[in-house]
């Protein structure tokens, strides 16, 4: 169960590194839960997202403001998606590891069509 648990922090450390070299500013984000897409919500409308997860025992609020997101509240053990603080750039992500929660910044344009500009 450890093992497991490091593995999955691991991996999450690296994605996070891989991740933040990316940044142009985004204008939506991506959220995923268990690896499902749960929602994409524009970061211009200031808002509350409120994710209950686990038959309701475990809760993510994710807040829109003024353009940036951040988790507001989630009652994890680690707590590090609250730390993570405010992020706007694509490809930049809050993960809450232990509920399997990732929000990511994305870029659509005006279709509404997700833009992956991602250049490696
Ligand atoms: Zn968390």
């Amino acid at each position: 169960m450890l093992l497991i648990l490091v593995i999955i922090l691991v991996a999450g450390i690296f994605y996070l590194t891989f991740n933040s070299k990316s940044n142009k500013i985004g204008n939506y984000i991506k959220v995923t839960v268990d690896g499902k897409i749960y929602g994409t919500y524009s970061l211009d409308n200031d808002q509350r997202i409120e994710i209950k997860t686990n038959e309701e025992e475990w809760i993510n609020i994710i807040v829109i403001n003024e353009g940036k997101v951040h988790m507001e509240q989630a009652n994890c053990p680690d707590g590090y998606c609250i730390d993570k603080g405010n992020i706007n750039k694509t490809n930049q992500t809050i993960v809450c590891l232990p509920h399997k929660v990732v929000v990511e910044i994305i870029q659509k344009d005006v279709k509404g069509n997700e833009v992956d500009d991602v250049v490696k």
